[in-house]
C-alpha cells in the first residue's frame, strides 16, 4: 500500500526539501527539508538522499520501496536527459544530476524546471485543476513560469519555455537594468525580489525611498517588496510609483503570455505577488486590460493554491507517470 507514494523534491539554492505524495490525492504525507551544506554536485547529491531517507522515516516506508522520483529545479533542465544545463543558485552548468541522484537512490529520477513541476501540480490539484492549458505565473526573488498546453507541459527545445523573468522589457529609457542572467533589460532586472531589494538599496542610499526604508526599520539590508507595500499602504508616493511600474511590468507580460499562448487559467503565485496585495491588484488590472479581447472568452486569474508544496507535489507525479508527453 505504501509503496504507492510518489517521491517529489524540490532543490532550491539554499535547500533541498523531499516529499512523500499520495498520488491520487496530491496530499504530502511527509516531507523534510534540509540546507546545502556545499552546493557541489555530490554534496547535493547527499543532501537530497538524506531527506529523501528522512522523509520516508517520517512516512513510515522504506527508502528502498520507493519506485520512482521527480526533482523539481531552479534552473534549466534538458527534459529526460536529467541534464541541469544552468542552476545560478546552485552555481551549475551541465550537470547529469537524474543520473547521480539515480545511481544514489537506486531507481528512476525525473528533472523538470522547479516552476514547471509547480504548474503540474497546480494542475492536478490546485488552481488549473480541469484544463489543459494553463500558465503560472510566479514572482518571489525570481520571475518565471510554467507552461502546460495541450495538457502537456511545455519545456522547449532546451529547457528554456516558461523563462519569463528574462523577456526584455526595458522600460522608461535610460540604462536598462542588469540581471541575474547576465543579460540586461530582463522582466526579473525590475521585478524579482532580489533585484527590487538591490534597486531599493541603491535609491534608498540616494535618499529616494525613505517612507520604504522607514518600513524597513531603518536598515538597507531588510528593504523588500514588503517594505514597498507597507510604504505603499501608507500613501508614500514612492512606493506608489514604484508599484506602478512593477505592476505595469508583470502585468503586461502576463497578459502578452496569455495572448500569446491563449491558456484559459492564469496562475499567479510566489511570494513578492502574494504577499503584496496592491502589486497583485495593479498587475491584475493589466491583465485584464491587455489580454486580447478574443482570448478573455473562459479565461479566469486565480491565486496558486498548494503553496510550497507546488513543487513537490507536481514534481512527484511528473517523476511517476509521463503524464507530460502522453494523456
Ligand atoms: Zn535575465
Amino acid at each position: 500500500m505504501t509503496a504507492r507514494l510518489a517521491l517529489g523534491v524540490d532543490l532550491g539554492g539554499t535547500n533541498a526539501r523531499a516529499a512523500l505524495v499520495d498520488p491520487a490525492t496530491g496530499q504530502v504525507v511527509a516531507a523534510h527539508r534540509m540546507p546545502h551544506a556545499e552546493r557541489t554536485p555530490g554534496a547535493v547529491v547527499a543532501t537530497i538522499t538524506a531527506a529523501v531517507a528522512e522523509a520516508a522515516r517520517l512516512a513510515g516506508v522504506e527508502a528502498a520501496s520507493l519506485a520512482t522520483a521527480g526533482v523539481g529545479v531552479a534552473g534549466q533542465c534538458l527534459g529526460r536527459s536529467g541534464m541541469v544545463l544552468n542552476a545560478p543558485n546552485l552555481g551549475w552548468r551541465d550537470v547529469p544530476l537524474g543520473e547521480l541522484l539515480a545511481g544514489a537512490l537506486g531507481h528512476g529520477v525525473r528533472i523538470v524546471n522547479d516552476l514547471s513541476a509547480a504548474a503540474w501540480g497546480e494542475r492536478r490539484f490546485g488552481a488549473a485543476r480541469g484544463v489543459d492549458d494553463a500558465a503560472l505565473v510566479f514572482v518571489g526573488s525570481g520571475v518565471g513560469a510554467g507552461l502546460i498546453l495541450g495538457a502537456r507541459l511545455h519545456e522547449g527545445g532546451r529547457g528554456v519555455g516558461g523563462e519569463l523573468g528574462h523577456i526584455k522589457v526595458a522600460p522608461r529609457g535610460g540604462t536598462p537594468r542588469r540581471c541575474g542572467c547576465g543579460e540586461w533589460g530582463c522582466l526579473e532586472a525590475y521585478a524579482g525580489g532580489m533585484n527590487l531589494a538591490a534597486r531599493l538599496r541603491e535609491e534608498a542610499a540616494d535618499g529616494k525611498a525613505g517612507a520604504v526604508l522607514a518600513a524597513a526599520g531603518g536598515d538597507p539590508a531588510r528593504l523588500s517588496a514588503s517594505a514597498v507595500e507597507a510604504a505603499y499602504l501608507l500613501g508614500d508616493p514612492y512606493a506608489r510609483e514604484l508599484w506602478a511600474e512593477v505592476g505595469e511590468l508583470i502585468g503586461t507580460a502576463s497578459a502578452n503570455l496569455v495572448t500569446l499562448l491563449n491558456p484559459l487559467r492564469l496562475v499567479l503565485g510566489g511570494g513578492v505577488l502574494l504577499g503584496c496585495e496592491n502589486l497583485e491588484r495593479i498587475v491584475r488590472a493589466h491583465v485584464a486590460d491587455r489580454v486580447l479581447r478574443a482570448a478573455r472568452r473562459d479565461f479566469e486569474v486565480r491565486r496558486a493554491e498548494l503553496g510550497d508544496d507546488a513543487g513537490v507535489v507536481g514534481a512527484a507525479l511528473l517523476g511517476g507517470r509521463d503524464d507530460s508527453h502522453a494523456q
